[in-house]
């Protein structure tokens, strides 16, 4: 028997990008001003690609402007498609689907797939009599390389009800990695989708470092406990920010005392200010306008920046300023 293949080398590009430093930003849920902060660290950085990994709702793109340089369909999975010219109206593809995406007409029998509705699984096309179910690759939303004032930037933007969001925060990350390691770029900034789903994971998985920007709020707290939970999972070096700590400093040392459980830092506490909204109508970041919540940014950012391609995190919690 021929020994197994070895394994393919990887290309120069792509060996490189396997190790661009990588910092990805999450909060567990959305509204924690978690886009803010992310701005913010991309106008304060000089040498970084970035990426907008909320492909579910993207909204980096509200801060930094990008001027889209090339535009790429994202394609991920099938749909069913009946020929109606082929069909002979036995119903076996509406029984066979168990997502309910068939419907017949009441008067033909003719059946058509509801593509909103349909999960591209298949089963439809290989059980139809007449092979009359065509499943084409499903476009399912966009995927972009813009250039912003920050410097480069990957972004995307999934179809309405579109699926596969995980194979689509892969391929921007990927793509993210491959132009830092190919410009020089020192690393990637991305802005991590929310919850604890598949494109969490898919954000998280080898990436360098995370930042877990929380609120205190009952939700926040709730799902700060989650997320911490899912990055231990992945053994990935973690810190942690409050954002508007001040609203409620009771929830915040209880953050901090989740946090010092889990074996993470804090590394900021931002100060409630109306300049952030302020910063978000004008489409700006809040760094830019100045104010408390842009002075903790900055603080927050200068420990990132010593800490996220590898250095220790800072020993001791921040000072906070009241
Ligand atoms: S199984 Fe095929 S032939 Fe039968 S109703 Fe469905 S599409 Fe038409
Ligand atoms: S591909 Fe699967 S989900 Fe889509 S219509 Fe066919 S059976 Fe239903």
């Amino acid at each position: 028997m021929a020994p197994p293949a070895a394994p393919l080398p990887l290309v120069e590009s792509q060996a490189d990008a396997a190790h661009v430093p990588e910092l990805v930003v999450i909060s567990g849920k959305g509204g924690t001003g978690k886009t803010s902060v992310v701005g913010s660290f991309a106008a304060l950085a000089d040498n970084l690609v970035l990426a907008d990994c909320d492909v579910d709702a993207a909204d980096l793109h509200l801060v930094l402007a990008p001027e889209i340089r090339e535009r790429n369909l994202f394609v991920g999975g099938h749909e069913a498609r009946v020929r109606e010219a082929d069909c002979t109206a036995c119903r076996v593809c509406r029984e066979v689907c168990r997502f309910d995406a068939i419907g017949c007409d009441p008067d033909t029998g003719i059946c058509t797939v509801d593509p909103i509705a349909c999960e591209g699984c298949g089963v439809c096309v290989e059980q139809c009599p007449e092979q009359a179910i065509d499943f084409p690759a499903r476009t399912c939303g966009e995927w972009f390389v813009s250039s912003t004032a920050s410097g480069p930037m990957v972004h995307a933007r999934l179809g309405i009800a579109a699926e596969n969001s995980g194979k689509l925060v892969t391929l921007v990350r990927r793509e993210a990695k491959r132009i830092a390691a190919t410009s020089g770029r020192a690393g990637i900034l991305v802005d991590g989708p929310p919850g604890v789903g598949c494109p969490v994971i898919a954000a998280l998985s080898g990436a360098t470092r995370v930042l877990v920007v929380t609120e205190p709020t009952v939700s926040g707290e709730h799902d700060l406990e989650r997320v911490l939970q899912l990055v231990k999972h992945f053994g990935i070096p973690a810190a942690v920010c409050v954002n508007r700590w001040d609203i409620h400093p009771e929830g915040t040392a209880r953050i901090e005392d989740r946090a010092r459980e889990h074996g993470v830092t804090l590394f900021a506490k931002i100060r409630y200010d109306t300049a952030v909204t302020s910063a978000q109508v004008q489409g700006r970041p809040v760094v830019e306008l100045g104010g408390p919540a842009a002075d903790d940014i900055r603080e927050l950012w200068e420990r990132v920046e010593a800490w996220w391609d590898g250095g220790e995190p800072p020993p001791t919690q921040p000072e906070v300023r009241k």
